[in-house]
C-alpha cells in the first residue's frame, strides 16, 4: 500500500519534474517518528500538479502567506518526556513564530491549530493547500528509546528542491541553538508529501533527553526558537 502510493506519486510527479533524484527511495529515519504518507488517504485537495508547479518559483510574491503547523494536539500527544508533552511545546512555538513573523514581515500566516486540539493530517494539508499558502512550516520535538539522543534536524519531501532549500535555511537560523547537528534530512513525512506547496519538518531536540528537554521547558528557549524558525523562514522566501 505505502510502496504502491509512494511509487504512484513518484512517477507522476518525476514525469513533470525530471529530477533524477525524485525516483530515489525516500531516506527514512530511525529517529524522528512522525506520520509517513501511508498514514491516512491523501487530502482532496492535494494537486501533485500543482505542487510541482510551484516547486518553479523564480519571483517570490513580496508578502507570502506561511502555514504554520504545531504538530500532534488534543489526545495525540506526540512525544511524552522529561514532564513534558511534544503537543505543548510545538503549539506554544508556532504560536510565538506567528507573533514573530506577523510582528516583523510583510506576511501572513495560517496556523493548522492554535490550541490543543486534535487535527488530522489530511485536515493539516487541507489548511495550507486551500489557504493557497506560499510554503509550509511543521513543528515538532523529537523522540528515541536511547535517552541519550539528542540534538537539531530539519526535513523536506525527497526531491523536492525548494523544500531542500527551506529546510536548509530554517536548519541554519536554528543550529545556533544547539551542540549536536543531525544534519537536513528528507522523509516521506505525510504533511511534507501532500502540501501543495515547499514544506519542511523541524524536529528541534529531543523530549527524551534530559539536557534538550530542560531547555525547552523554558519560554526564554523556546522564544529563541521561534526567532529562529521566522528568520529561516525570511531567509528562504527575502533571501537575506
Ligand atoms: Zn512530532
Amino acid at each position: 500500500m505505502k510502496l504502491t502510493r509512494t511509487l504512484a506519486a513518484a512517477l507522476v510527479l518525476s514525469s513533470v519534474m525530471s529530477v533524477p533524484a525524485f525516483a530515489a527511495k525516500p531516506v527514512q529515519t530511525a529517529i524522528a517518528g512522525e506520520a509517513l504518507s501511508n498514514s491516512a488517504p491523501a487530502p482532496a485537495s492535494y494537486n501533485a500538479t500543482g505542487s510541482t508547479t510551484i516547486e518553479g518559483i523564480v519571483a517570490p510574491d513580496a508578502n507570502p502567506v506561511i502555514a504554520l503547523d504545531a504538530g500532534h494536539g488534543g489526545s495525540d500527544p506526540g512525544g511524552v518526556g522529561n514532564g513534558l508533552y511534544e503537543k505543548n511545546l510545538t503549539l506554544d512555538i508556532a504560536n510565538r513564530t506567528k507573533s514573530y513573523i506577523t510582528t516583523n514581515y510583510p506576511a501572513s500566516v495560517v496556523m493548522t491549530r492554535s490550541s490543543d486540539v486534535d487535527v488530522s493530517l489530511q485536515s493539516r494539508c487541507d489548511i495550507a493547500n486551500n489557504a493557497g499558502a506560499n510554503f509550509f512550516v511543521s513543528m515538532h520535538i523529537n523522540a528515541f528509546s536511547d535517552s541519550t539522543a539528542n540534538g537539531l534536524e530539519t526535513y523536506y519531501y525527497p526531491g523536492s528542491s525548494n523544500g531542500l532549500n527551506l529546510a536548509t535555511d530554517i536548519y541554519n537560523k536554528l543550529k545556533g541553538s544547539y551542540s549536536t547537528l543531525r544534519g537536513v534530512k528528507s522523509a516521506d513525512f505525510y504533511v511534507l508529501h501532500y502540501t501543495n506547496m515547499p514544506a519542511s519538518l523541524g524536529e528541534t531536540g529531543f523530549i527524551s533527553n534530559a539536557t534538550d528537554a530542560s531547555k525547552l521547558n523554558t519560554t526564554t528557549f523556546r522564544q529563541q526558537l521561534a526567532t529562529q524558525y521566522a528568520q529561516g523562514m525570511h531567509l528562504y522566501w527575502w533571501g537575506n
